[in-house]
């Protein structure tokens, strides 16, 4: 099996699971301001939020941070803003990751990593023990590229939410989304959240997983996002980042203008 799908079915298991953990907190809580760990990108201050010490991983708060900061880098400034006012916790859930909005308080919305998800997609699973129970799971962070792809997946649905991209889709392409969730090989069978929306977060995750701000603007002749140079993508009904998906992010305003 490929890489890209083995990915693809782990950021869907993952993400999820978490969502559909019983108890998980929705919100950004106080004592989670504790931990922190600072640094600047793009102008803006960024803290990433340590909330337990489950870390196994012989890494750092600052190499973890660092991979978070790489990963923030590949996008264009106008997103970047949106995810600054978001908090990025670390050490939650116990696999895989997972988006908070937090409708009470949109101040206390939240992107949730799990410490395992630092770890090379490329090594083998690891076996661990959180929070009383015993998980197998692989990392998510793309060594060659540079990228972590539950966090480039969790950004992009926060991203849809501020730009309503998947509230925006017109019918035709709801049934398509629709379709992609329930066929397997689009979207995992076993991923426990099957809304359209994560077809938007996972198209998001491939866009930015595969080219970076930079690269897209490099190649753009008027100064829009839109004629610049984009990604690769894979045809084929069945395909998650196929042209309609692409087309999809591109008229959306969130591909409207790039600072
Ligand atoms: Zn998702």
């Amino acid at each position: 099996m490929k890489i890209s799908v083995l990915l693809f079915t782990f950021l869907c298991i993952c993400s999820f699971k978490s969502i559909a953990q019983p108890g998980a907190n929705l919100c950004f809580q106080d004592e989670w301001f504790n931990e922190g760990e600072r640094f600047q990108a793009r102008g803006m201050t960024w803290d990433v939020w340590f909330i337990n010490e489950q870390n196994n991983l012989g890494m750092t708060r600052e190499e973890i941070a660092n991979k978070v900061k790489i990963t923030l880098e590949r996008l264009p400034t106008s997103h970047l803003r949106i995810v600054n006012e978001i908090h990025i916790v670390v050490g939650k859930p116990c696999k895989g990751g997972g988006s908070r909005k937090c409708a009470s308080n949109p101040e206390r919305a939240g992107i949730l990593l799990s410490y395992e998800s630092f770890r090379d997609m490329r090594a083998r699973p690891t076996r661990y023990r959180c929070s009383g129970r015993n998980y197998t799971d692989k990392g998510a962070w793309d060594e060659e590229k540079q990228t972590h792809g539950t966090l480039l997946h969790e950004i992009g649905h926060h991203i849809d939410y501020k730009y309503s991209i998947t509230n925006g889709l017109p019918r035709h392409e709801r049934e398509d989304f629709r379709t992609c969730v329930n066929t397997n090989g689009c979207y995992s069978k076993t991923a426990k959240t099957r809304g359209i929306s994560e077809v938007t977060a996972q198209a998001y995750y491939a866009y930015f997983n595969r080219t970076t701000y930079q690269q897209v603007m490099a190649g753009s002749t008027d100064g829009s996002p839109r004629s610049g140079t984009q990604p690769a993508t894979r045809n084929g009904a069945t395909k998650l980042f196929n042209q309609r998906r692409l087309n999809v992010l591109l008229s959306s305003d969130a591909w409207e203008s790039w600072d």
